[in-house]
């Protein structure tokens, strides 16, 4: 697939600084840019992972970007001074956003109290620093909305990132004027569905695109490779515009200019 007639695309949410990317990540954001996907913001899931996407993308000069912050998964691991190390962090000209944060509740790989003790603390972060916010919630819409909420005042942005909830979650994040980021996941047949539906929902100028390379890898490609890349992300513009009956052109021009503005890039 090649996006030579399409406007270049952002990779709002890729983990380049997981270690399946250990060997390669120049490759990677190599056949990227090559693929039409010549930005690439890289997610931080807690602080060993955050310091390691700021050096990734300061080392590719002005194309990558990078997020700070910890994943309700690792929030257990957090220590006091943690929100001290992303605040000085964040001082950096590459880290564009406070996260990922938020509330997993599916799994409870942390206690539920300490996930939304730090998620508030994140929260409070990003609206200190004016920076956006990347978002995360797993099966705790109801909880996540109500944090959001009481924070969202303080908060210059924030993406719902891989939104894969329901209806009603749906209508409550863009009824807090959320943007909405929008993964592989609407590329899969079988549990796509619903999501491929309340896309159709999201205003277009609340929609971005993400990879969250390397997990959730388009099935079409399963043939082919078991690792996500952000080079693969015309197919989640491919699935959004089938799904929004929209042209892949306008859907990618529309959300590469939604996350120059969201992250302010240059
Ligand atoms: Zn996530």
């Amino acid at each position: 697939m090649t996006t030579t007639n399409s406007p270049q695309l952002v990779d709002i949410g890729c983990n380049l600084a997981h270690r399946a990317f250990r060997e390669d990540h120049d490759a990677v954001v190599s056949r990227a840019a090559e693929a039409g996907v010549g930005t690439i913001v890289i997610t931080g899931t807690d602080l060993r992972a955050s310091r390691e996407a700021s050096w990734i993308a300061r080392a590719q000069g002005g194309r990558l970007y990078s997020t700070a912050g910890v994943h309700p998964h690792q929030a257990k691991s957090c220590e006091d001074g943690v929100i001290e190390a992303l605040r000085s962090l964040a001082a950096a000209r590459e880290v564009v956003a406070i996260g990922e944060c938020g509330l997993d509740f599916d799994r409870n790989f942390s206690p539920p109290a300490t996930q939304e003790k730090w998620f508030e603390a994140q929260l409070e972060l990003a609206g200190e620093l004016k920076k956006p916010v990347f978002l995360h919630e797993r099966a705790a819409a109801e909880r996540f909305g109500f944090l959001v909420k009481k924070h969202r005042s303080d908060l210059v942005g924030a993406v719902v990132h891989c939104f894969t909830s329901d209806a009603a979650a749906l209508d409550r994040y863009l009824g807090m004027d959320l943007h909405i980021g929008i993964t592989g996941w609407i590329c899969d047949d079988r549990r796509g569905g619903l999501l491929r539906d309340l896309v159709r929902r999201v205003p277009l100028d609340r929609l971005m695109l993400e990879s969250d390379a390397p997990f959730l890898l388009p099935p079409e490609l399963r043939k082919t490779t078991k690792r996500n890349e952000p080079g693969f992300l015309p197919h989640v513009l491919q699935s959004v515009a089938e799904a929004r009956r929209e042209s892949p052109e306008e859907v990618a021009a529309a959300t590469t200019a939604n996350a120059r503005a969201f992250f302010r890039l240059p």
